[in-house]
């Protein structure tokens, strides 16, 4: 949807542009896929424990992009099994996790916009090859996003959900 917004397109784009975010407002505020590939697993319960996150495969050493605007806390390591991992914070409750990186390219406390470049896609933690696993969480508690085993994703694209507040 293209719209003509007379007087106030200037003030609106320098606006988008303090954010560090691209195209228009509703798209700006849209959580988008932060790689492109394969969905391998999804929302599943092993040995009593809630996966609760997108596995996406298929893309070993791919940029992995922000998929919302926030303050970033990375951590190399093991971390549990989570490997190199990068949580995003849009500061409102919400979370973004994007673990098992090759590399990780943002500092703890450094702000990024949108599909900025988070880290490579990798193996380290408790993995079975090469994946980015994304999980949307509100106030620790996981959100169910929609993908399914199978599909494929296109880096960018937005996630088939609105979530209020992010
Ligand atoms: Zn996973």
């Amino acid at each position: 949807m293209r719209m003509t917004m007379k007087g106030t397109a200037g003030i609106a784009a320098a606006g988008l542009g303090l954010l560090g975010l691209s195209g228009t407002g509703a798209e700006a505020s849209a959580l988008v896929w932060p790689v492109s590939g394969n969905v391998s697993c999804t929302w599943y319960y092993s040995s009593g424990k809630l996966h609760g996150a997108v596995d996406i495969a298929g893309n070993s050493g791919a940029a992995v992009g922000a998929a919302r605007s926030g303050t970033a806390s990375a951590s190399w390591g093991w971390n549990g099994g989570d490997g190199n991992y990068v949580r995003i914070s849009p500061g409102n409750g919400y979370t973004t996790d994007y673990h098992h990186f090759r590399s990780i390219v943002v500092r703890s406390g450094q702000r990024v916009g949108q599909l900025q470049t988070l880290g490579y896609v990798g193996s380290t933690g408790m993995t079975t090859g090469a994946h980015l696993h994304f999980d949307l969480r509100r106030w620790g508690t996981k959100i169910k996003m929609t993908a399914y085993r199978g599909q494929y994703l296109r880096k960018g694209a937005k996630v088939p959900n609105s979530y209020p507040g992010l």
